[in-house]
């Protein structure tokens, strides 16, 4: 089971934890979307996917 943020732009971040998550998801909003986002934001996102 791993963790999943859906992003507007429609592309599936994932981790293996919360952690590596939150990570990956700020990486992505930042360099795709030049948007900073916090911890609280991305695991407000995080859904569990199977
Ligand atoms: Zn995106």
């Amino acid at each position: 089971m791993a963790l999943v943020i859906h992003c507007d732009c429609g592309t599936p971040v994932k981790g293996m934890t919360e952690d590596e998550l939150v990570e990956n998801a700020q990486d992505h909003a930042k360099n795709k979307h030049g948007v900073i986002v916090t911890w609280e934001q991305a695991l407000g996102l995080a859904e569990r996917e199977e």
